[in-house]
């Protein structure tokens, strides 16, 4: 069955994109087929999956607005060698031009349904915002992957998150859960870090994930080449700590 795994955590700059990027690449090379989902306006984990996305065509926008067919937007075999649906700036408009549409929450949901019985993961990189992009991406998943920096602010951001997700539960998708909290940009001898770090496990127990993700600066170059890190640095701190993620990850589907 496929697995649709929103990451989301309306704060920025928190290692959604390059989670997405690089767990795709990580899940791809583990011999799974993975599509990513580039939902935000930015279209970051376009680029950083070596789309342009000044001259990409068609995008998850036509795709919400029922312009265009999934099929025909999807990009197969990136640089990370998963498929990819891109984002450019047109999606900014997409929240306004939603509103009037019927079932505006499950757009992106409906669009999936015809392809996803081709893919094992499906990641969706939701924009820094609790908006209709997000719902939309909190509609079409099962399940919800939260990166995160052990930070002051962190845990207080993370009690909105957790409620939005319940809302959502109770409207709109009952199945939905949160998969797991992912420590980014981590640094062991950050006490702070390890103090919220403390917190996160006693509140959410084994909904944090055992692999960490450490602060490694082949993880924020990879980007400008238009690569995951498995492709820019493939020995790296940060390529290692993203296979190991996966590879978590795989081993508690067999549980
Ligand atoms: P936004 O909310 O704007 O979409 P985001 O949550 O997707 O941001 P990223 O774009 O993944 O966050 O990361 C923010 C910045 O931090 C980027 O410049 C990225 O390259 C860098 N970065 C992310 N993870 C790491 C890491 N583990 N080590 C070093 N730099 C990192
Ligand atoms: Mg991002």
């Amino acid at each position: 069955m496929t697995k649709i795994l929103a990451i989301t955590n309306q704060k920025g700059g928190v290692g959604k994109t390059t989670t997405s990027v690089n767990l795709a690449a990580s899940l791809t090379a583990s011999g799974k087929r993975v599509l990513l989902v580039d939902l935000d306006p930015q279209a970051n984990a376009t680029m950083g999956s070596g789309t342009n996305k000044q001259t990409v065509k068609t995008t998850v926008y036509q795709i919400l607005l029922g312009e265009s067919a999934i099929q025909a937007t999807r990009i197969t075999g990136t640089r990370g060698k998963y498929d990819l649906i891109p984002a450019n700036r047109d999606l900014a408009g997409a929240e306004v031009e939603m509103v009037d549409l019927p079932q505006r929450e499950a757009r992106l949901k409906t669009a999936l349904e015809a392809i996803e019985q081709e893919y094992d993961y499906i990641l969706i990189d939701c924009p820094p915002a609790l908006n209709l992009l997000t719902l939309n991406g909190l509609c079409a998943a099962q399940a919800v992957m939260i990166p995160m920096q052990c930070e002051y602010y962190a845990l207080e951001g993370l009690s909105d998150l957790v409620n939005t997700i319940k809302r959502v539960r109770h409207n709109f998708n009952p199945k939905l859960r949160i998969e797991g909290l992912l420590r980014t940009m981590f640094d062991p001898r950050n006490i702070l870090a390890q103090q919220v770090s403390d917190q996160l496990q006693k509140h959410f127990g084994d909904k944090v994930y055992r692999t960490v993700i450490p602060r490694n600066i082949r993880l924020a170059e990879a980007p400008g080449f238009g690569v995951p890190v498995l492709y820019h640095d493939g020995q790296s701190k940060g390529a290692q700590a993203y296979l190991e993620l996966a590879k978590e990850i795989l081993d508690a589907e067999h549980l």
